[in-house]
């Protein structure tokens, strides 16, 4: 395998630093060319000290100084502020970008890398929730791969391998069922930002771990798999397996049900999507089958996490409305980290904002644009009262 050259944007984040640390145990295979963060300056520099990109990109611009003031002994160039992501992904100095910023945000500067004919290793699954038509459709035309790194994404992405064009029956998207698995709205009416953010199985982010505590993550990633493998909504089915050992399943048309298995932990999805389609040897803890261990399985309690029935409702509904009830749950996410509203808020807010805003069956990407800020902004309103 020839070294491949990537570009890491939102490179100080869960996904970011994981993969940097893929790359610093192989680094005959792979370089660091692009890093990106918002606003972790102090982190930002220190990874570029390590592995010496060709530029970097600082979201806050009010950091651009102190950014490029450290890094003054090095050639490593310095940009910052939202345009300069876009900007640097239209470069020529890397092979693949992993798309690791996390919301809307990511949406542009992917788009710029498939103009770019550059793949995308994507972990920004809000990227397809928002726009995953138009994404698609670009990867299409640029015959340039989306390789997925969400961790269920990548599970029935290899379980295809070797099928060819055999047709996928359904696909079973498994769920953790997050740190509230079995509490009812009586208990979940006074869960606080702590709480909710101890996850059982896997460590990350502050807004998908949000997003992983309300079943939104699964809706989310219900509409990333719609995208990913050209899905109709019902053939996709959410299962509760609260091991988080298999990762995802595939069912064929002969009833044959393949699942992606192994010890949950983010770095083995992230190096399958970077050195696709080899394998890399490593020394990751395996999973033990003769210790005493339980697979269980069960519904998804939707009376309950009602964040994941209204995805199924965006997702059947298409259009611009998982877009709009993104921007929503970006919004009420970060209003709930910030202690202004509670737990339950989170769905009413979605609710209502995918109530209010107006719904566009075929949205063209600047429509998508206008959806997301309408959407945005209606949400933000309903906090002030
Ligand atoms: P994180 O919050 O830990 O990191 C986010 C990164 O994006 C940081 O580098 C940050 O600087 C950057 N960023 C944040 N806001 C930005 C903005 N407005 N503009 C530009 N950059 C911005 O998030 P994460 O957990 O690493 O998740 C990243 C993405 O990967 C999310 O879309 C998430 O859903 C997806 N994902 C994460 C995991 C996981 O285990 N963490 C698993 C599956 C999918
Ligand atoms: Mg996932």
């Amino acid at each position: 395998m020839t070294q491949k050259r990537i570009a890491i944007f939102g490179s100080t984040g869960s996904i970011g630093t994981q993969a940097l640390d893929v790359i610093a145990s192989n680094p005959d295979k792979f370089t660091a060319e692009i890093l990106t963060a918002q606003t972790n300056d102090e982190l930002l520099v220190k990874q570029a000290l390590q592995f010496n990109p060709n530029c970097v990109v600082i979201g806050d611009e009010r950091k651009y100084q102190s950014v490029k003031q450290a890094l003054a002994s090095t050639d490593v160039k310095v940009f910052a502020g939202e345009q300069a992501l876009e900007e640097v992904a239209a470069m020529d100095c890397y092979d693949m970008m992993l798309a690791a910023i996390v919301g809307y945000a990511g949406l542009k500067p992917t788009l710029q890398a498939l103009s770019n004919s550059k793949p995308i290793a994507l972990a920004n699954k809000e990227t397809l929730v928002v726009a995953g038509d138009i994404v698609m459709q670009k990867a299409l035309e640029k015959r340039i791969p989306v390789i997925p790194v969400d961790s269920e994404h990548s599970a029935i992405f290899q379980c295809l391998v070797g099928e060819g064009r055999n047709k996928i029956e359904k696909i079973i998207l498994t769920a953790s069922g997050g740190p509230f698995l079995g509490k009812k709205p009586n208990f979940l009416v006074n869960v606080k930002r702590d709480h909710a953010l101890q996850h059982p199985n896997w460590s990350m982010g502050a807004k998908i771990t949000i997003d992983s505590a309300t079943l939104m993550n699964k809706g989310l990633e219900m509409i990333e798999a719609k995208w990913l493998f050209n899905l109709q909504p019902d053939q996709i089915q959410v299962v509760v397996h609260p091991q988080s050992i298999i990762h995802s399943m595939v069912q064929f048309e002969d009833g044959s049900i393949k699942a992606q298995m192994g010890l949950p932990d983010m770095k083995l999805p992230i190096q399958y999507a970077m050195a696709f389609p080899q394998r890399i040897a490593n020394d990751f803890p395996r999973y033990d089958f003769r210790k005493p261990n339980t697979l269980t399985f069960e519904e998804p309690d939707l009376k309950t996490f009602r964040n994941l029935a209204l995805a199924i409702e965006a997702l059947h509904k298409g259009g611009n409305m998982p877009c709009i009830m993104n921007a929503a749950n970006e919004i009420a996410v970060y209003a709930f980290l910030r202690n202004r509203i509670g737990f339950l808020d989170i769905t009413e807010m979605v609710e209502q904002t995918m109530n209010k805003v107006s719904f566009i069956e075929k949205p063209t990407l600047e429509e998508y644009f206008e959806s997301d800020a309408e959407a945005r902004n209606f949400a933000a309103s309903l906090i002030q009262m």
